[in-house]
């Protein structure tokens, strides 16, 4: 890989025509790793037109060809997973094991999209009218564009790429400038399974390419997921011009603890939930709603455990946790501790200064929780991203719902119980788009779709299975009258 990427077009590797370049550092060492070009709206016009010439030919091969692509490409990267694993860690600084186990879902991605033969049938009625039927046709709508975040640099482009190359759309993948090495790596694999040039593209960039992508005429479907803010950037300047938009944005999750939980599997769950991936996962659990006196039971055992948690470089074997991606973000999170304590949290558990020897320069936090926390605060109210885990406490379930609720968010929402019915009462009033019962990471197999509601999704159809399939065709319906009399004069 050269140490200024370059983008992928048309089939060939090419240099961006802008010359403003982006450091990628590792976020464990505060090395520079390489550069990637900031990117301009010419790169997006050069990929979208390759793209778009491309789909004429893609778009009439039968799907039962185009997915012996998708056989193929996942061959190739099932048998690649340690090497891109590996460059993940690197650049996004989760452990090596975290970054496995994001191939795998990546993975499963494209095994669902391999039943686009089925997944795109429709349906059709006969005899509407006598010797009259109706039925609908699905087919692709052009060039389908992924705008990705740095968290999961391999999985979160399969949510959605898959699908829409399946349903015979051509593609550009935008990923994060934060984390563009393992993409650029998985283009590098792409390029030998022979696909037509122009079908699959990767535009490297931030902003000005962003904002090219949601003004280009010819890409009519936008995937995007990052943080609430640009997600409702890009779903309004999308939208404005005449595009399909799915934008998946930020999150602030709580798990409920109900008094009758299993304790000591509710507290392993929940420490995974909220440390994994140092809490950079948009299903992390962020706040612990504790229900009655089961925080007494709790609280103290959850601190216990998670101060076990080994915090280091994600490439070292029995290290449970990795840095947060950059210095910025590390300045950020310490200042929302900081002000956590300020408006009267007690510091249970504090990471801040956790020293990782032989790596001075990472972006290191170590697990921390903050009890007591007030609903009111900004801590609680603010999406966190890092290993900063809040508890607060409630009489009964019904506030706890309330409070969850009252969240600008609705990504995930948990609850540990034994009881049925608070289970029950807990999935049917909670607003949020994937609930948990007794799960700490409600994350939807790629055969579900991966919901989101409130301010964590603008849009209607999320990504993963019949939902991506859906968003990435449009729907013909053809009414046809066929008279054999016709035939018998002709
Ligand atoms: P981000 O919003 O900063 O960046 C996401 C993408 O948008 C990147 O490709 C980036 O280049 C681009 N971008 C950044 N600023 C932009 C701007 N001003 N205008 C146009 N484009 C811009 O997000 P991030 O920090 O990379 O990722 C973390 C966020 O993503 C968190 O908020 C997390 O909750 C969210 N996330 C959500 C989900 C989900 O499924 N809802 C999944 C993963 C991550």
């Amino acid at each position: 890989m050269p140490t200024v990427l370059k983008n992928y077009i048309n089939g060939q590797w090419c240099e961006s025509r802008s010359s403003t370049l982006i450091e990628v550092i590792n976020p464990a060492t505060g090395q520079r790793i390489c550069r990637v070009p900031a990117g301009c709206s010419q790169d997006i016009a050069d990929a979208a037109e390759s793209a778009n010439q491309a789909w004429e030919i893609w778009r009439n091969t039968p799907a039962i060809q185009r997915i012996q692509y998708l056989f193929k490409m996942k061959h190739v990267l099932e048998t690649h997973t340690d090497e891109i694993a590996a460059i993940c860690t690197k650049e996004c600084g989760k452990t090596f094991a975290e970054s496995k186990a994001e191939m795998t879902r990546a993975l499963e991605n494209i095994e669902v999209a391999c039943g686009i033969p089925t997944l795109m049938q429709s349906v059709f009625s006969e005899d509407i009218a006598t010797g009259v039927d109706e039925f609908v046709i699905r087919q692709p709508l052009g060039v389908g564009a992924c705008i990705s975040p740095f968290n999961f640099p391999i999985m979160i482009p399969f949510w959605f790429m898959p699908y829409a190359i399946a349903c015979g759309n051509t593609y550009i993948i935008k990923p994060s400038e934060k984390v563009p090495m393992t993409m650029t790596r998985i283009f590098e694999l792409f390029e030998t399974l022979n696909f037509p040039k122009g079908v699959l593209n990767m535009v490297h960039g931030g902003k000005e390419v962003v904002d090219a992508i949601l003004e280009n005429p010819f890409i009519p479907a936008i995937s995007f997921v990052g943080s609430t803010p640009v997600a409702k950037h890009v779903y309004q300047l999308g939208t404005l011009n005449g595009k399909r938009v799915q934008a998946q944005g930020g999150a602030k999750n709580a798990v409920v603890v109900m008094p009758d939980a299993e304790i000591e599997t509710t507290v392993r769950i929940i420490v995974d939930s909220a440390f994994g991936c140092a809490g950079q996962r948009c299903l992390a659990a962020s706040v612990v709603i504790t229900v009655g006196d089961v925080a007494e039971k709790i609280t103290g055992k959850i601190v216990k455990l998670a101060q076990s948690k080994k915090t280091g470089n994600g490439m070292v074997g029995e290290v449970d946790m990795g840095p947060v991606i950059t210095m910025e973000s590390k300045e950020r999170i310490l200042r929302l501790i900081q002000s956590g304590i300020d408006e009267g949290a007690e510091l249970l558990l504090d990471g801040r200064d956790v020293k990782v020897t032989g790596f001075e320069d990472g972006n290191f936090i170590g697990p921390t929780i903050l009890g007591k926390v007030s609903a009111e605060s900004e801590v609680y109210k603010t999406e966190i991203f890092g290993p900063v885990l809040s508890f607060i406490n409630v009489k009964t379930l019904d506030e706890a719902i309330q409070l969850i609720n009252l969240n600008r968010y609705g990504n995930s929402a948990c609850i540990f119980t034994r009881s049925g019915a608070a289970a029950r009462k807990f999935r049917h009033n909670a607003l949020a788009g994937n609930i948990g019962v007794n799960i700490g990471v409600a994350a939807p197999m790629a055969f579900f779709p991966f919901s989101g509601w409130k301010e964590s999704f603008f849009g209607d159809l999320h990504g993963q299975s019949s939902h991506a399939v859906e968003f990435y065709t449009q729907t013909k319906v053809v009414i046809e009258r066929w008279n054999e009399e016709w035939s018998r004069k002709f």
